[in-house]
């Protein structure tokens, strides 16, 4: 999935993401305590725009990385992306039951010949682990940028261990950065491109917009819809690769794609999501799952602690 000043194309899915569950009462019953993650879920579902859905969330760890070409000190660029983290956190957030935390700060080697972003995802994935997080954003510096439409953001798709966006982009400010961060966060909780001129998820960002005092980065309510069915299913089912998704929110999720597809006949995202679903089964044990649909395994430094008897 990338974003672009202009224009943002989709290359392909996937991560790593350990959570925080909520439900910790000690008094629920076995069946009441479904009872209760199926409405929510349900509620989940329904809802389109606003946040109703605070009962749960799954915090996924972040590590942070900027490459070598980043021209400020430590300090400096640490705060700058911690904070802009956090923000499209709190975006996120009241969209979805996922929150984005930064856990660690990390630095990586970007070849100077690589000048597209895919071929820099690529380098990114080889070079990086998301420990101890559990998905690496990085914020390059490496790119020159052309004349007309460049990519701003990428990654594989949804549920995906890496993120890249480009950090120096010119006449690209704070607010234009930051929602590029809230559209690939997006990508990550599900979300397509949308003809929604205001929706983070419009397919050229960069655009000016997200400077104006009056504008709001936010979510269309289909991308929205999308957001909620995918994060519920990672906060309540720990669902950690879109494959493992379930049946009902595969069915439910291509309706909403395909009513994406049609806003933007020749935006490739949402096909590409579509697609991802069609293809997707859940791998069987001793199977290798697709690598572009691979959530990788990891120690789950946040599991919750044992039920004392
Ligand atoms: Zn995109």
């Amino acid at each position: 999935m990338g974003s672009r000043i202009g224009l943002r194309r989709p290359s392909g899915p996937c991560g790593k993401v350990s959570c925080r569950q909520a439900f910790r009462s000690n008094h629920q019953t076995p069946v009441y305590r479904v009872s209760v993650i199926l409405l929510a879920v349900f509620l989940a579902a329904l809802s389109g725009s606003a946040k109703t859905l605070s009962a749960a969330e799954t915090i996924i760890y972040v590590q942070v990385l900027v490459d070598d070409e980043e021209v400020a000190n430590s300090s400096v660029w640490q705060q700058r992306l911690q904070e802009r983290v956090d923000a499209a956190s709190d975006i996120i957030s009241q969209y979805s039951s996922v929150r984005f935390k930064v856990r660690s700060f990390g630095k990586w080697h970007s070849d100077n010949r690589i000048r597209d972003l895919n071929r820099s995802l690529r380098e990114f994935e080889q070079e990086v682990t998301p420990k101890p997080g559990q998905i690496a954003i990085g914020f390059s510096s490496q790119y020159q940028f052309k004349r007309g439409l460049n990519t701003l953001g990428g990654t594989r798709g949804p549920l995906h261990s890496h993120v890249l966006l480009r950090e120096s982009s010119p006449k690209t400010f704070e607010p234009e950065k930051l929602e590029a961060l809230v559209h690939e966060l997006g990508h990550f909780l599900g979300a397509a491109h949308s003809a929604d001129p205001n929706s983070a998820m419009r397919p050229v960002i960069g655009d000016g917009k997200a400077r104006s005092a009056n504008f709001k980065i936010g979510f269309d309510p289909i991308n929205t819809k999308i957001m909620r069915m995918v994060s519920s299913e990672v906060t309540y089912f720990k669902v950690r690769r879109y494959a493992n998704l379930s049946d009902r929110t595969k069915e439910r999720l291509l309706v909403e794609y395909e009513r994406l597809a049609k806003q933007l006949p020749s935006d490739p995202a949402a096909k590409k999501f579509i697609e991802f679903i069609k293809k997707s089964k859940p791998p069987s044990e001793n199977s290798k799952p697709p690598a572009s649909l691979y959530f990788p395994p990891q120690d789950d430094p946040f599991k919750l602690p044992k039920k004392k008897n």
